[in-house]
């Protein structure tokens, strides 16, 4: 037998929903691959360059949008953000599952792709988080400020409203739980059948 396609994971949810911890999480322990985005927003303390994002200046996403690099690309709380094409296609076709932390924009674009290997190997899921319970962590991690934190509650609302379109539904409890959740999903959705070559 072949060696099926890699799955591809498409993860949405507003700010504070956990989920780049959950692709992070499920990178480390080997059950996929985790797609860098690059933007055009400052790191963040402790953020590396090629590790979390490949942080790019507005002219270089500019350069990058023109050439047709990107999978998909949308601006998210004032700055660009977009995933690179090549690396992606690539992995799928290496059967490496990949997952992708990007937000409803980016999810509406790729479902739009109907060429090629993509539709077989797509699939998404919403984290939800109730509206107070997302407050209160973005308060928590004191990463950003008030201003901030308001703007992406507000984004969150907007945000929200795309869950009909996701196959998936993830309502966001505990880390744990959240994390069980999330590794069996990729795993059943690295078995399809769809994803299988003659
Ligand atoms: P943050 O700045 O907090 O890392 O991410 C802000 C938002 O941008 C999150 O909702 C995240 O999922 C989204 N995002 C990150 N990378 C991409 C990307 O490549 N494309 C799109 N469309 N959204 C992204």
């Amino acid at each position: 037998m072949k060696q099926p396609l890699g799955t591809l994971l498409v993860v949405s949810g507003p700010s504070g929903s956990g989920k780049t911890t959950l692709c992070r999480r499920a990178t480390e322990n080997g059950l996929c691959v985790y797609s860098i985005s690059c933007t055009t927003r400052r790191p963040r303390s402790g953020e590396v360059d090629g590790v979390d994002y490949h942080f790019l200046t507005a002219a270089e996403f500019a350069a990058r949008v023109e050439r047709g690099d990107f999978l998909e690309y949308a601006e998210v709380h004032g700055n660009r953000y977009g995933t690179l094409k090549a690396d992606i296609l690539n992995l799928l076709e290496q059967g490496k599952n990949v997952v992708m932390d990007i937000d409803v924009q980016g999810a509406e674009q790729i479902r739009a792709c109907v060429d090629g290997i993509l539709p077989k190997c797509y699939t998404d899921v919403y984290i939800y988080v109730p509206q107070e319970e997302l407050r209160n962590r973005l308060c928590g991690r004191q990463t950003d400020e008030d201003e901030v934190i308001s703007l992406r509650l507000r984004n969150a609302a907007r945000e929200d409203a795309c869950l009909p379109r996701y196959q998936y539904c993830l309502v966001s409890s505990d880390r744990e739980t959240d994390y069980a959740a999330f590794a069996a999903l990729l795993k059943c959705q690295s078995m399809r059948v769809a994803l299988m070559r003659e």
